[in-house]
């Protein structure tokens, strides 16, 4: 892993384990994100994924060893010689469908960039131009943030965590893209491990700048520099509560809250693939029911689960797809 070169190799302190966490290890990378968009787009050969991610080649092989190595991805080789490979999601890697439509979904709703092409979906289940929304299958309704409350789970435990220093964008490496671009924001934020831990814990309603510092174990100076880039990209907000010296609280505006099915997602995923043997270290609970939430993407139409093969789509300007929406 690149992060290996940047670990805080000296105190290692430890927080809480969370399956968000240990899913954003393995995708909380923003190369990887690229490469995945690419592939949900039907991309399967490497010049192909290069084209759609605008990334360099070495990035490129990189990242696909990594999700080969982590079941995500597997080789299907197209010629013997010289050997080229198709790169094909496993079931592992097609269980993160969810948390990619929860990302378009954010993405949609939230991203600047008014010229970028998104996909209009189409669920063959219902025939109807669909908006995948979070559901709770007990009782149907759509999972607000503040209708689930979370519990320590038989998993729960202590782990060290290893960040990378550098915030990585889609043009990092100077690049510009000619093609599609659908996760820009999306991107950049899960791809962002330590805004990852940052949102966890304002989420579990830690808003002021030492709670989420013992709860995150960030440097205090990087701590500082991803508050502010989250406050700049209109995640968070902060509001004064002490004038000498000045502190501030943080909390979640509505785009910021709106992020919240990508994590609720990507906890499912974790949990999934990777649970501590006792079991899952978080349990939702949603109040409008009251019951255990295992929270399903559902059709904005007909409210059944939506899985790959059941959607088909076509990629139109974004202002198109906010018009029909629903
Ligand atoms: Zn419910
Ligand atoms: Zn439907």
């Amino acid at each position: 892993m690149t992060a290996s070169k940047t670990v805080q190799e000296k105190a290692r302190p430890m927080i809480r384990t969370c399956s968000i966490w240990r899913a954003l290890e393995v995708v909380g990378d923003t190369p990887t994100l690229l490469i995945l968009e690419a592939i949900w787009l039907g991309q399967r050969r490497f010049d192909r994924i290069r084209q759609n991610s605008g990334l360099q080649k070495a990035l490129i092989s990189n990242r696909l060893k990594r999700l080969t190595e982590s079941g995500i991805l597997t080789k299907e080789a197209y010629t013997i010689s010289p050997p080229r490979y198709n790169y094909v999601l496993t079931d592992k890697g097609l269980a993160l469908y969810w948390t990619s439509l929860m990302l378009l979904r954010w993405e949609r709703r939230w991203a600047s960039q008014e010229n970028s092409l998104m996909p209009l979906l189409r669920h063959s289940g219902c025939g109807k131009i669909t908006s995948p929304e979070p559901m709770c299958p007990h009782c149907k309704e759509i999972v607000r943030p503040q209708d689930v409350t979370w519990e320590q789970g038989p998993g729960v435990g202590w782990m060290a965590p290893i960040y990378s220093r550098r915030r990585q964008r889609r043009d990092a490496d100077g690049k510009s893209l000619d093609k599609p671009a659908i996760f820009t924001e999306a991107a950049e934020l899960m791809g962002d491990r330590w805004a990852g831990l940052i949102l966890r814990s304002v989420f579990t309603h830690l808003r002021k700048f030492d709670e989420i510092l013992k709860d995150t174990a960030i440097a205090s100076n990087i701590l500082s520099d991803r508050l502010n880039w989250l406050v700049e990209t209109g995640i968070l907000e902060p509001r004064k509560y002490q004038d000498h010296p000045e502190r501030f609280e943080y909390f979640l505006t509505e785009k910021g809250l709106d992020y919240y099915p990508v994590l609720v997602m990507l906890q499912k995923w974790g949990d999934a693939y990777y649970a501590s043997p006792e079991g899952a270290p978080v349990l939702l609970r949603h109040k409008n029911c009251g019951k255990h939430l295992d929270a399903y993407v559902g059709c904005s139409e007909c409210k059944e689960p939506v899985y790959p093969q059941d959607v088909t789509y076509e990629l139109v300007p974004k202002k198109q797809v906010d018009q029909k929406r629903v």
